[in-house]
């Protein structure tokens, strides 16, 4: 473009130039013409002012007329003929070139000659008129005329004295005219002067369009001819000149414009690929390639629209990675991202074309599952998840078993938005998790009652804490025996929550509850502190008080539960606490406490020994005093040889560690000989005693002895 506007603005000026140039020229010879009249009359004054010549003429000395006004005048001056005129109108004198006849040459040049004389008698007789100047002396009479065909300047001059010594009538003198042509010799000579290139004239315009013309005009006007030649054009050939470097700078500029287009090509393309690959990380889990929860749902409310009243029905399955935090915490995140691409690998799989899969959180999925009949179908799937799910992971030479939670929610014709279904699938899964795990629950309406009884639950929890039901909330202690003296080692207190209008509710119901709804720190305290003081009446027994993970997870825990020692005066020798596996878990917050606690001398067991994912070789980095069988291991010691091995295997190890082991849940003598047998140290169970009340301790400490089936 900047090339075309030079390419322009060069052109549009040298054109100007050229017909700057042009009309100059057109100027020059015209005057090169008016000033070759009046050098020729001045040429002419050489000899014509002068009494020689004026005697010559009267005595008719044709030789000296000869070599004064011809040869000398056609040598010097190039004056192409001279002729005199006598007052009579006789010719007196004639000199014409060599090849020209004088004849044929006087003859042209009479009738001119006539008038020009006649001319210049007129002015002569009217002398006093005359004002001579820096050039002429005297007056004369020119014109251009075509003599023999060819242009020239004929001029009249009168032959007089120069002294003023010979007489002469004014009007009566001889005339002297000479004749110039305009073309050969003269433009030859302005060719070369002034560079009228190819300069010729010719009586017709016969100009090409190329060449300047410039008309030849007698006096009288009239245009007797046509000078014409090629013009000097400064600004073509300036233009002629800068074309190759303009066309070169134009290759360049073309060049450089596009290398510049093909590198914002690539740039436009680079750019391109770089938008649609944050649109899809935008709209990805970058771990799996799966689409993330936004991407999903804008998905979902697609589907929705396109199946409404066209009786086609969708599921929305949430998949729920049971236990992912172990998994994560103790084998490594490694292990837990294998996990996660395994499971969105085989999900993908099984969805095939017939939905989306996603993943909506760290161990969430969920899948949109079209043209589904009924729900029904997608239970059918939920089996097939399952059924690809048996296979455990095989990762760093471990296998893991995958367990999933699945809710499922189903819809027809798009008749539920998008948030409804989820929520529903929501509740499901909650469901699910609630009642087990490792399953799937497909909504039904019910669900929402039971949520809604949920939060009545931790409505009435809260009301209870807060002493608004009084007594509703009260501690039982349950004995645990020494094996070594079949006496009471200590007391593990059980919470228990009597409602006014539902009875009696299990703390497996209401602890997570607590958990979920945030009362557990002050659960957790209230129950500490009761279990304190209840321990003060039995100070040579062990408490221990069972802690959620989250109160563990807690910086200021230890520091309340030291409080709690101070404000009570138990020693903090006899308080244990029991946290399940998971506290074992990678939390730098929790392994602190746990350090903490043992610094302050308070004991820790690991409750529901077996049940989580913790390895032996993490449980000995560990710093605890104890490991509590599960119960689930200790109900097979009669039945299953497996569970014996187990039971005797967590009972080694734990003395391996330099730890104690109790027994939970022995509920036949049959379990508690075997426990015997395999040198386990404490007991705990039905078989002994249930979860009793403080005053109900006393009574069996006053025992001292294991009672079995004692006291309920
Ligand atoms: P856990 O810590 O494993 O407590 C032992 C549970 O086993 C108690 O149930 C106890 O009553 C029951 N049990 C004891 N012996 C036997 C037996 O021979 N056979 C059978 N079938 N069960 C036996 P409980 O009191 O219902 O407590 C359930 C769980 O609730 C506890 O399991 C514990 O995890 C949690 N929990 C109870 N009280 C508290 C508490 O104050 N704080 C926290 N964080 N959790 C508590
Ligand atoms: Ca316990
Ligand atoms: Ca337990």
């Amino acid at each position: 473009m900047l090339n075309f506007a030079g390419f322009g603005l060069l052109y549009w000026s040298t054109h100007g130039a050229d017909q700057v140039a042009i009309d100059r020229q057109g100027r020059l010879f015209a005057r090169v013409i008016s000033d070759t009249r009046n050098l020729i009359a001045h040429d002419q004054e050489s000899v014509t002012v002068w009494d020689d010549t004026v005697n010559a003429v009267r005595k008719r000395d044709l030789e000296w007329l000869d070599w004064n006004l011809g040869v000398w005048m056609e040598d010097y001056f190039h004056h192409d003929g001279s002729f005199v005129v006598a007052p009579d109108d006789r010719l007196v004198y004639a000199y014409v070139p060599e090849n020209i006849a004088n004849a044929v040459f006087y003859g042209t040049i009479q009738e001119p000659a006539a008038s020009l004389v006649a001319e210049l008698r007129d002015k002569m007789r009217n002398i006093e008129a005359f004002e001579p100047d820096a050039n002429l002396d005297t007056p004369g009479a020119a014109d251009v005329r075509i003599i023999m065909g060819r242009p020239a300047i004929v001029s009249a001059k009168p032959i007089i004295s120069d002294t003023g010594d010979i007489e002469e009538v004014p009007g009566q003198q001889y005339t002297h005219l000479a004749v110039r042509f305009l073309d050969d010799g003269f433009l030859s000579e302005i060719e070369q002067k002034y560079q009228f290139d190819g300069i010729r004239f010719s009586r017709i315009d016969d100009s090409s369009a190329l060449e300047k013309v410039l008309g030849l005009h007698d006096e009288g006007g009239d245009t007797i001819g046509y000078f014409i030649w090629t013009p000097y054009l400064p600004g073509s050939t300036v233009f002629a000149y800068l074309l190759p470097l303009l066309i070169v700078i134009g290759v360049v500029l073309v060049a450089i414009v596009a290398g510049y287009l093909i590198l914002l090509r690539r740039h436009n393309q680079s750019r391109l690929q770089a938008e649609a690959s944050m649109l899809h990380l935008a709209k990805h889990d970058p771990l799996t390639g799966l689409p993330n929860r936004s991407h999903f749902n804008d998905s979902v409310d697609d589907i929705l629209v396109e199946h409404q009243s066209k009786g086609h029905g969708i599921a929305l399955l949430f998949v729920d990675l049971d236990h992912f935090k172990q998994i994560n915490d103790t084998m490594g995140h490694p292990a837990g991202d294998a996990l996660i691409c395994n499971i969105a690998d085989r999900l993908r799989n099984l969805v095939g074309n017939n939905g989306i899969v996603a993943r909506v959180g760290g161990d969430e999925f969920t899948v949109l599952l079209t043209n589904v009949d009924e729900l029904g179908a997608a239970e059918i799937f939920c089996d097939a998840i399952f059924d690809a799910c048996r296979k455990p992971l095989r990762f760093g030479g471990r296998h893991i078993n995958i367990r999933l939670s699945i809710g499922v929610a189903f819809c027809r014709d798009g008749k539920i938005d998008r948030n409804e279904l989820i929520r529903r699938a929501d509740v499901a899964l909650y469901r699910a998790k609630s009642i087990g795990r490792n399953r799937y629950v497909g909504f039904d309406e019910n669900m929402d009652a039971a949520q809604r009884e949920k939060r009545n639950i931790e409505a009435d929890l809260r009301r209870a804490l807060h002493q608004q039901g009084q007594d509703q909330l009260k501690l039982l202690f349950q004995p645990i025996y020494r094996l070594s003296d079949d006496r009471i080692r200590g007391v593990e207190a059980l919470m228990r929550w009597q409602h006014p209008e539902h009875g009696n509710i299990p703390p497996d119901t209401f602890i997570p509850i607590a958990e979920e709804a945030g009362l557990i720190r002050e659960l957790g305290a209230w129950v500490l502190r009761a279990a304190c003081e209840a321990g003060m009446h039995w100070p040579d027994i062990v408490v221990a008080v069972n802690v959620s993970v989250l109160e563990f997870d807690d910086p200021d825990y230890v520091g309340r539960v030291s409080q709690v020692l101070q404000d009570t005066g138990m020693a903090p020798e006899q308080l244990e606490i029991e946290v399940t596996e998971t506290v074992m878990a990678n939390s730098p917050q929790c392994q602190l406490s746990l350090k903490e606690l043992k610094a302050l001398g308070i004991k820790v067991a690991i409750d529901d020994f077996g049940t989580g994912f913790s390895s032996l070789g993490r449980l000995r980095q560990l710093d605890v005093d104890l490991i509590k069988i599960d119960r689930s291991f200790v109900d097979g010691l009669d039945q299953s040889g497996y569970d014996r091995e187990m039971v005797r295997a967590i009972i080694d190890f734990a003395h391996v560690a330099g730890l104690e082991a109790t027994a939970e849940g022995v509920e036949t003598a049959g379990q508690l000989s075997y426990l015997r047998q395999l040198g386990c140290d404490h007991v705990q169970g039905y078989y002994f005693s249930r979860p009793v009340g403080a005053a109900m301790v006393d009574d069996l400490m006053g025992l001292k002895q294991m009672q079995v089936n004692g006291v309920v």
